[in-house]
């Protein structure tokens, strides 16, 4: 992409009405545009940071056997009533036509997801089923203060699985922790979030969090160094020690819950008559589980996490471009000439070429964007027959050849 063309500009102040560090860098970097408290346009270079994570869910969760469908925002009060939510959840956005007719607006979907799947389990033999979706949910967040990490309209990958007994059901909840751990992995996040015991309502003993520690997280947990997993502040009354191995010395830290997984039995099975004929032709309700990630408030998350003063750094995994390059020579035939080659060979490359720039100011706005690999290519570069290059992580600059960069690169 060249910086010439696109149609968003860096902006030197944070917006005013912006408090959390992710959504001034995002707004000063032209990554994503305010339109209201808690909801937010991705603009092209955070939209492509925004389906990185997607995809990396994406494969995660079709790894794990989920099928992706794609479920209404609009949805029928009648739904929501059969499980009672219409009345107690104080987050719903509830909508009246012209006529009267009342409608939601969805911020989960077990109300519509399970009588979708009632029109296809019938038998034991339509278990275990995996299904999921990428798509927009809605929650009345009456302190929508922290950017993209509490919006009221935000994109969540949820996905539900119908299972035909609790041993089923425990040994795909144990794989979905697996396939969290591989998608914070990737999101340049793994090391610093913990699977987190939070009491599981009347359901279960417990459902799971993945938090991510954060100074800026509005949650707090309680970490158990040694074994890596922590009790989240609802719970740490009920369970004040570590649940894995008993240690009672828990360190308090702030941090963001970025997923959430749920066994949640036959609950909403019941409510809707969800049931299968088992082998011996017994009628039998279905087990559920639902598994939740948002992927906006990672995006956020990623950013609280991976910045420093002078703005963000992209893992590569998730970064809109994995390489920056930046010309300050006088001449631009060699940084055409090395921008078509790597895009040539698939790398995806942001390229300054604006004439109309010092190279100060490309400096800084390469450093607040954060594409995780710098290439500079300047009048000396062009003598030496070289080329500058820089991890946005790291000090250090190096001179490489063609051949060197060109090799970094296809690496990757
Ligand atoms: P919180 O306690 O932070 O309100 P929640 O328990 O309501 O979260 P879930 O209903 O479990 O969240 O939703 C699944 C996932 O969706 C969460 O783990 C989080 O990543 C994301 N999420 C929830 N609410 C929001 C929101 N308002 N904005 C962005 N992401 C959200
Ligand atoms: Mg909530």
């Amino acid at each position: 992409m060249r910086q010439s063309k696109l149609f968003t500009k860096t902006q030197k102040d944070a917006p005013k009405d912006e408090i959390s560090v992710n959504a001034q860098m995002l707004a000063r970097a032209g990554f994503t545009d305010k339109l209201m408290a808690g909801v937010y346009t991705y603009l092209p270079l955070g939209f492509r940071a925004l389906k990185k994570i997607e995809n990396i869910i994406r494969e995660e969760m079709e790894n794990a056997g989920g099928q992706e469908i794609l479920m209404p925002s609009l949805q029928p009060k009648e739904n929501w009533t059969v499980t009672g939510r219409w009345e107690t959840m104080d987050d719903l956005y509830k909508v009246t036509d012209k006529s009267g007719k009342e409608f939601a607006l969805g911020p989960t979907h077990e109300e519509i997801i399970v009588p979708l799947a009632k029109k296809f389990i019938s038998s034991y033999k339509d278990l275990p089923l995996y299904l999921f979706q990428i798509q927009n949910k809605f929650r009345m967040e009456l302190r929508a203060k922290s950017g993209l990490l509490r919006g009221r309209e935000f994109l969540m990958k949820d996905l539900y699985s119908f299972h035909k007994d609790e041993a089923d059901l425990n040994e795909y909840y144990e794989k979905m922790k697996g396939a969290y751990r591989n998608i914070f992995e990737k999101a340049g996040v793994g090391g610093i979030t913990y699977i987190t015991f939070a009491s599981g309502g009347s359901f279960s003993k417990y459902s799971h969090e993945f938090q991510t520690v954060t100074s800026a997280g509005e949650d707090t947990i309680y970490l158990c160094e040694s074994c890596r997993v922590a009790v989240n502040k609802e719970m740490r009354d009920e369970q004040d020690s570590c649940p894995v191995c008993g240690n009672k010395n828990l360190t308090e830290k702030r941090s963001i819950e970025v997923g959430n997984i749920f066994n949640l039995k036959t609950k909403f099975s019941d409510a809707f008559g969800l049931s299968y004929k088992d082998e011996n032709g017994k009628e039998r309700p279905v087990l559920m589980g639902c598994y939740g990630i948002g992927l906006g408030r990672l995006l956020g998350a990623i950013v609280e996490v991976h910045h420093d003063a002078k703005g963000m750094v992209w893992p590569e995994k998730v970064a809109p471009y994995l390489a920056h390059l930046i010309n300050i020579a006088d001449s631009s035939n060699v940084a055409d000439n090395l921008y078509d080659e790597l895009s040539a060979i698939g790398v995806e490359v942001l390229y300054d070429d604006r004439g109309n720039k010092s190279p100060g100011e490309k400096f800084a706005d390469s450093d607040l964007l954060g594409m995780p690999n710098r290439v500079v290519i300047s009048d000396k570069t062009i003598e030496a027959g070289k080329y500058e290059i820089k991890k946005r992580s790291e000090k250090e600059v190096k001179l490489i050849s063609r051949d060197e960069l060109l090799n970094m690169f296809k690496k990757k």
